[in-house]
C-alpha cells in the first residue's frame, strides 16, 4: 500500500509540473504576434504528419542519423506500452494491457526496440563522440548526452525488470516471443523468489522515476521538440515555398509607435516562437548554410537557439505583467531589449542570401528566412539602419524602378546585340496584343552587359522557334525581389503594384523570365497583391521547344558540361530539370553532376539582396561554388540566372580560369549548338565587357548607374 501511495504521489506532482510548465510555455505564444496558421487543406497536412512526422523523412536523408532517429522515436511510440506496463505493475502484480497486453508479437516488437533504441544511443555516441560533426558546434551537446543516458537507462531498467518478471513467472506474454528478456531472465537463475522480486521492484520503481523527471525535463530542455515538433510540422507555412510572408503597410494610418517586421522579441509571430521551442539544435540547417560554410557569423541554428533564449528569458516576466493587466505588459515590453543588435549582431542578419538551404535540411520545418526577413524590416524600416552600400540600391530601386539606376529607355538596349550582331526585331506588347508569352526582361538581363547576352540569344531562340512573343520595354520595372528581401517591404509593394496593374493593363497571362528571382517573386508573390499569372522559367520554356522539335541542337560540342542550380529554381521553386534535358540532347556533349546540386545545390552568394552588399568576411561564396565548379573538372559551367551567372563568371575570372572553364546560361550554350557564331565561345566567359563585340553602352551604363566603386560595389566583382 505504501508503495502505492508513494508512486501515486510522485506521479502527481511530476503532472503538475509538467503542466505548470506547459500552461507557461502556451502563455509564451500568447505574447507573440498573430500569425493565422489555420490548416487549409487537411490531405496535405495529414501527408506531411504521415512523411515528416511519422516516417522522419527529412531526417532520413542523412542515413546514419536518421536511421538512429528513427529507431528512438519509434521506439518511444512503441515503448509507450511497456511504460504502462511499469507503472500498471506498481498497482497490481502479473499487470498487463487490456486486450492486447498478452498478445506474443506485441512482446516480440517491445523487445525488439528495446535493444533498436540501444542501438540508437549507441549511434548516437558514435556521433557525438567519434565523428564529432561540426554541426553540433554551438548545440548543448552535454544536455543532449544527458537525455542519451536517460533513454538508455529507461531502456536497461524496463529491460531487466520483463527478464526478472519472466523469471518470477507472471510475464504477461509467452516467452518464446522475447528472446532477448527471456535470455536475460537466465541471470536470475539461482537466486530467491524474494531476492528477484525486490530487483524487480527497484527495477520497475527506477524505470518510473526516469521518465517522470524525464517528462519534467523535457519541458525546459531542447527534449521540447518532442511534443512540439508535430505541431510545429502542423502549422507549417502553407505559402509557397519562395514566397515571404507578406506585411501589411497603409501609409495613411501609419503612427509614430508602429513598428515593422521584428524589434523586440514580442514582434515575433507566435509560430516563429513556437519554431523556437521545437528547435532540435541537430545543426543540419548550419551544415548546409552557405555563410556559415564560408566563415560568417550567421548560423541559422544559433539564430533560432537566441531567440529561443531571449523568449525564455524574457517570457516570465512578461506572462506575469500580462496576467496582471494590460498596461503592465506594455510597460515591461517597453523595457525589452532590442532583438538587433543585442540578441543576435546585425552582420548575422545581413549575411542571409535567403537561399532557402536551412528549411530546407531541418527535420522540424522551422522557418528561418521570415524571421532573419522580419528584422531586416525592423532594421529597414524602423530603425534605417543597414549596410551602407545597399542605399545606392535601394535609392535606385525607389527613383528608377530598378537597382541599377538606369532609365526605363535603356531596357530594351539587349535587342541591338553586339556590334557583331544584327538588332532583334521585337515588338511591345502594345504592339503586339495577342502575344502567346510576354518576356520579362528582368533588371540584370536588360542593364548587365553579360546577361544583356544571354537575353539577345533567349530573343534569337524564341523567334527561330517560332514563338509569338513581346516585351514591355520601359514600362517593365523591378519585380521588387531585391528590396523585399533587403527587408524594404514598402518598396517591393510599391514595385510589384506598379507591375501588376501594368501587366494587367496589357492582358498578360503567361510571363517568360530567365530570372529564377522574377520568375518566384512574379508567381508566388504577386498573388499576395492579386497578380495571377502564368510564369515560366526560360530552361523549363526551351526544354518544351526543344521536345517540340522547334529547337533543334545539332551542332557537336564535344566536353564536359556541369550545371549550377539557382536556389530559386531548383530549391524554392522545384525547377532543375528542364535545363539537365536541354544539356543531354547537345550532341557530343557530356554532363558531370557537381557534387551539391538539385534541392542540395549551394548558394552562389547574390540571392537576399546580397548581390548588393559587400562581403566582408570569410572566404566569398561565389569563389566556394566556382571551386566546386572547377573541381569537377567541365570545360562550361551552366547557369541559369542572371545574377549566379555574374557571380560565376567573376569567380572564374579571379581563378584566371577562363581557359580552362567558361560560364554560360543554358539559353546561349542551347543556341550555339544550334548554330555556331563567329563570337561565341572564344572571349572566355562572354562578359561582354572584353574588346570583341561588347555591347557599345557598356561602360557608360554602368559608371551612370550610381554604383559606388571599391569596397562598396556590389559583389560583381567576386
Ligand atoms: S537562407 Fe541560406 S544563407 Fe540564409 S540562413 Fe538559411 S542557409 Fe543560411
Ligand atoms: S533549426 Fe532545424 S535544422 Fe537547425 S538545428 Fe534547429 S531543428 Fe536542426
Amino acid at each position: 500500500m505504501l508503495e502505492k501511495i508513494a508512486m501515486t504521489t510522485v506521479i502527481l506532482v511530476s503532472i503538475a509540473l509538467f503542466a505548470k510548465r506547459s500552461r507557461d510555455l502556451v502563455g509564451f505564444l500568447g505574447l507573440g504576434r498573430p500569425d493565422d496558421r489555420k490548416p487549409r487543406s487537411v490531405g496535405p497536412k495529414l501527408k506531411e504528419q504521415l512523411v515528416v512526422v511519422l516516417g522522419q523523412r527529412k531526417l532520413l536523408q542523412w542515413t546514419l542519423p536518421g536511421a538512429m532517429h528513427f529507431f528512438i522515436f519509434w521506439g518511444f511510440i512503441i515503448l509507450f506500452t511497456t511504460i504502462v506496463e511499469a507503472f500498471g505493475a506498481v498497482y497490481q502484480d502479473g499487470f498487463h494491457l487490456p486486450l492486447i497486453g498478452r498478445w506474443g508479437p506485441l512482446g516480440a516488437i517491445q523487445d525488439f526496440f528495446i535493444i533498436a533504441v540501444l542501438v540508437g544511443i549507441g549511434t548516437a555516441f558514435y556521433i557525438r563522440r567519434v565523428q564529432q560533426p561540426g554541426r553540433f558546434k554551438g548545440s548543448h551537446t552535454k544536455e543532449a548526452e544527458y537525455i542519451l543516458y536517460a533513454i538508455g537507462a529507461i531502456m536497461l531498467t524496463i529491460l531487466l525488470s520483463r527478464s526478472a518478471q519472466i523469471a518470477l513467472g507472471h510475464f504477461p506474454y509467452d516467452t518464446a516471443w522475447t528472446p532477448v528478456s527471456n535470455a536475460i531472465a537466465q541471470l536470475f537463475d539461482g537466486m530467491s523468489r524474494e531476492t528477484v522480486d525486490a530487483i524487480d521492484t527497484v527495477f520497475i520503481w527506477w524505470h518510473s522515476l526516469i521518465i517522470l523527471a524525464f517528462l519534467v525535463y523535457l519541458t525546459y530542455s531542447k527534449h521540447l521538440h518532442i511534443i512540439t515538433s508535430g505541431f510545429n510540422v502542423l502549422f507549417t507555412s502553407e505559402r509557397p515555398k519562395g514566397a515571404l510572408s507578406p506585411m501589411h503597410i497603409d501609409v495613411e494610418e501609419m503612427s509614430e509607435d508602429d513598428t515593422f517586421g521584428a524589434s523586440v522579441i514580442t514582434d515575433l509571430t507566435w509560430k516563429q516562437m513556437l519554431d523556437g521551442m521545437t528547435c532540435t539544435e541537430c545543426g543540419r540547417c548550419q551544415s548546409q548554410c552557405p555563410a556559415w560554410n564560408t566563415g560568417k557569423p550567421l548560423n541559422p541554428k544559433l539564430v533560432i537557439m537566441d531567440l529561443r533564449d531571449q523568449l525564455f528569458e524574457q517570457g516570465p516576466r512578461l506572462l506575469d505583467a500580462k496576467r496582471a493587466s494590460e498596461a503592465e505588459l506594455q510597460a515591461a515590453v517597453g523595457t525589452l531589449p532590442p532583438l538587433n543588435p543585442q540578441v543576435l549582431e546585425d552582420e548575422v542578419i545581413w549575411d542571409c542570401t535567403t537561399c532557402g538551404a536551412c528549411v530546407q535540411a531541418c527535420p522540424v520545418n522551422i522557418e528561418h528566412i521570415d524571421v532573419i526577413v522580419d528584422m531586416r524590416r525592423n532594421l529597414v524600416m524602423g530603425e534605417s539602419r543597414f549596410p551602407r552600400e545597399m542605399q545606392g540600391a535601394l535609392q535606385n530601386l525607389e527613383t528608377t524602378g530598378n537597382p541599377w539606376g538606369q532609365p526605363p529607355q535603356a531596357r530594351e538596349e539587349w535587342m541591338r546585340g553586339t556590334s557583331k550582331q544584327e538588332s532583334l526585331e521585337i515588338p511591345h506588347i502594345s504592339d503586339n496584343p495577342d502575344a502567346d508569352v510576354l518576356l520579362w526582361v528582368g533588371c540584370a538581363g536588360a542593364f548587365d552587359d553579360r546577361n544583356k547576352r544571354v537575353m539577345y540569344d533567349l530573343g534569337k531562340l524564341l523567334q527561330m522557334a517560332n514563338v509569338n512573343f513581346a516585351v514591355l520595354g520601359g514600362e517593365e520595372s523591378c519585380t521588387g525581389d531585391p528590396a523585399r528581401r533587403m527587408g524594404a517591404e514598402y518598396i517591393y509593394q510599391m514595385l510589384a503594384e506598379q507591375n501588376i496593374e501594368v501587366l494587367r493593363g496589357h492582358g498578360v497571362k503567361k510571363i517568360l523570365t530567365a530570372c529564377p528571382h522574377c520568375f518566384n517573386t512574379l508567381f508566388n508573390e504577386y498573388p499576395q497583391f492579386g497578380g495571377m499569372f502564368e510564369v515560366l522559367h526560360h530552361t523549363e520554356y526551351l526544354n518544351e521547344l526543344v521536345k517540340e522539335g522547334r529547337l533543334k541542337p545539332n551542332k557537336d560540342m564535344p566536353g564536359t558540361i556541369t550545371y549550377h542550380d539557382p536556389c530559386y529554381n531548383a530549391r524554392h521553386n522545384d525547377v532543375w530539370k528542364g535545363a539537365r534535358e536541354i544539356i543531354e540532347t547537345i550532341p557530343t556533349a557530356s554532363y558531370k553532376e557537381m557534387h551539391r546540386h538539385g534541392h542540395g545545390t549551394f548558394c552562389c552568394g547574390a540571392g537576399g539582396g546580397r548581390m548588393w552588399m559587400e562581403e566582408r568576411m570569410g572566404k566569398k561564396m561565389n569563389m566556394e561554388r566556382t571551386d566546386e565548379a572547377l573541381a569537377s573538372a567541365s570545360d562550361t559551367l551552366a547557369v541559369g540566372c542572371p545574377y549566379c551567372n555574374i557571380m560565376l563568371s567573376d569567380g572564374v575570372d579571379e581563378r584566371h580560369a577562363s581557359k580552362d572553364m567558361v560560364v554560360r546560361d543554358v539559353a546561349q550554350i542551347l543556341l550555339e549548338s544550334i548554330e555556331l557564331r563567329p563570337d561565341s565561345g572564344t572571349d572566355g566567359n562572354g562578359n561582354g565587357q572584353s574588346s570583341n563585340g561588347d555591347f557599345p553602352a557598356a561602360k557608360e551604363i554602368e559608371d551612370s548607374s550610381g554604383r559606388a566603386a571599391g569596397p562598396d560595389d556590389p559583389q560583381t566583382t567576386g
